[in-house]
């Protein structure tokens, strides 16, 4: 894994780099305070939290959150060094199915398991349901 390089990497990532559907968007808000200790650790591999790659979207779980099958983190540099582990009650692993992320440098992705983050109460009440 190369921290510099991965670092530099989220660094570079922009907000119109990011998906911006509804589900996504309240990933990038929530994730942090929801999961500190995941934040913490992948801060420690270069990663930034609210920049995942691919959040997994998949519906509410009917008790005030929404679920995210496996988020997925890129990760520059060669996979040898990484290590499975389980933080917070999320495990992470290493997964070859991915959307491309556009690199032209050695990465490999990570994914989380399942996450769950609670729904906002909407401020714009459009229920069009
Ligand atoms: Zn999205």
């Amino acid at each position: 894994m190369n921290k510099e390089k991965t670092i530099a990497y989220y660094r570079s990532l922009r907000e119109e780099d990011l998906c911006s559907c509804e589900d996504c968007i309240r990933f990038y808000r929530s994730i942090r305070a929801a999961y500190p200790k995941l934040a913490s650790y992948l801060k420690t591999l270069g990663i930034d939290i609210e920049k995942s790659l691919d959040t997994m979207p998949v519906c509410p779980d009917g008790k005030g959150s929404f679920i995210y099958a496996g988020p997925q983190y890129v990760i520059l540099g060669s996979p040898d060094d990484f290590k499975e582990t389980a933080i917070d009650g999320v495990s992470l692993r290493i997964e070859d199915s991915h959307p491309d992320p556009g690199l032209d440098e050695e990465y490999f992705v990570i994914e989380c398991s399942e996450i769950n983050l609670p729904l906002e109460t909407e401020r714009n009440d459009t229920d069009e349901e």
